[in-house]
């Protein structure tokens, strides 16, 4: 057992993706730009290589090839998402074989919305540029994108019925209001939740998503059954109750949520999504180099059934940058960043999470 102070000898996870990039010009880009701010290069991410490159424009008009040697694509002719000059502004490319205007991430929307409202526009904005921050992991993690996964972004009409953030049958559907930084708080403050993002919104509906494509029939149902509970329980009144009562008392020492509480689908949702929260923000920390273990918080290592090290040192890690980047928020007078405490329980279900990850066959 380590010391509470000593560093952990494990690097961070190795890196599945990278959240920064290079340009020609040796100028560092991110994965929103589209134009290099410095040498004015246009730029498009790749999504199966999981790269924004500089782009040279190609033989054909509109096409464009990719200006990286390491991708081993530079014969590949590149069109731009037809989205970018909508106001999605989404920068990533389509192969020109493939016959399609749109990119894989764009291809998954069915109702997109009223462009001709600006509010709703810029809103739709917000909304794919987290999408796409997620569908970019999805695709890193091996997960399977694409039909039936489909995605709806509708608004509740005057006398219509309220639109419900939710997953049905691959359908993930988000009430456009929850782009509206005034509402989305409004709403984390009556619901009493600690955290509340558009990314976290579609992280923990994706979750729904795969929970029916690798858990749902699979040999990973029973395991799922012991450590989340049973999924058989009727999931309409479950909620019901937790929307009347709210989680019952000691939650924390199960679940990574209090709505994590309401039923064992929710809990893995809720589970999925904080892994994918933890993947995103480590790859993105080790994009820029940043050594965790030269950071010195005195964190005491977690008790754990969970044998395997290189998990543990994920979860470490996590905690010991996390503890950091709170009290950097504290010193802007900001909300927490990573509002939560990890209890043993839900460090075995991230487990759970993290090997079915890994597991590439259980895709079906
Ligand atoms: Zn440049
Ligand atoms: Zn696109
Ligand atoms: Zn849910």
């Amino acid at each position: 057992m380590l010391a509470p102070c000593e560093p952990f000898p494990l690097p961070l996870r190795p890196q599945t993706y990278q959240r920064v990039y290079l340009c020609r010009c040796g100028n560092q880009t991110f994965f929103r730009n589209s134009v290099c701010v410095n040498c004015s290069a246009p730029l498009g991410y790749e999504p199966l290589i999981g790269k924004l490159l500089p782009l040279t424009p190609g033989p054909a008009p509109s096409t464009w090839l990719l200006d990286c040697a390491e991708s081993g694509s530079s014969n590949i002719l590149y069109r731009s998402c037809a989205n970018l000059t909508s106001a999605c502004g989404c920068n990533w490319l389509v192969r020109d074989e493939d016959g399609e205007t749109l990119c894989i991430s764009c291809r998954l929307n069915r109702y997109i919305p009223d462009l001709s409202d600006p509010v709703r526009a810029e809103g739709w904005n917000k909304i794919e540029l987290a999408k796409r921050r997620l569908i970019s992991s999805l695709l890193a993690l091996g997960l399977p994108v694409g039909p039936p996964l489909t995605f709806d972004f509708l608004a509740t009409l005057p006398d219509g019925p309220k639109v419900t953030t939710g997953h049905s049958n691959g359908t993930i559907t988000l009430n456009i209001e929850e782009a509206d930084d005034a509402t989305r708080e409004q709403n984390r403050k009556q619901l009493h939740e600690p955290y509340r993002t558009l990314l976290g919104h579609l992280r923990h509906e994706t979750g729904h998503y795969y929970w029916d494509r690798l858990i749902a029939g699979s040999k990973w149902l029973a395991e799922f059954r012991e450590l989340f509970g049973d999924d058989q329980q009727d999931y309409a009144a479950a909620l019901q109750k937790h929307y009347a009562e709210g989680p019952s008392v000691g939650w924390e020492q199960k679940f990574v949520s209090a709505y994590a509480a309401s039923h064992p689908w929710e809990d893995w949702a809720e589970t999925w999504a904080h892994y994918l929260h933890m993947e995103d923000t480590l790859a993105t920390a080790a994009s820029f180099r940043l050594d965790i273990n030269s950071v010195e918080v005195r964190v005491a290592p977690f008790e754990t059934d969970v044998a395997d090290e290189e998990f543990l040192a994920f979860i470490h890690n996590w905690v010991r940058l996390t503890a950091v980047l709170n009290e950097l928020s504290r010193s802007m007078g900001l909300q927490d960043f990573y509002p939560f405490v990890l209890s043993r329980a839900s460090v075995a279900k991230l487990h759970f999470v993290h090997r079915v990850m890994r597991d590439r066959s259980t895709a079906q």
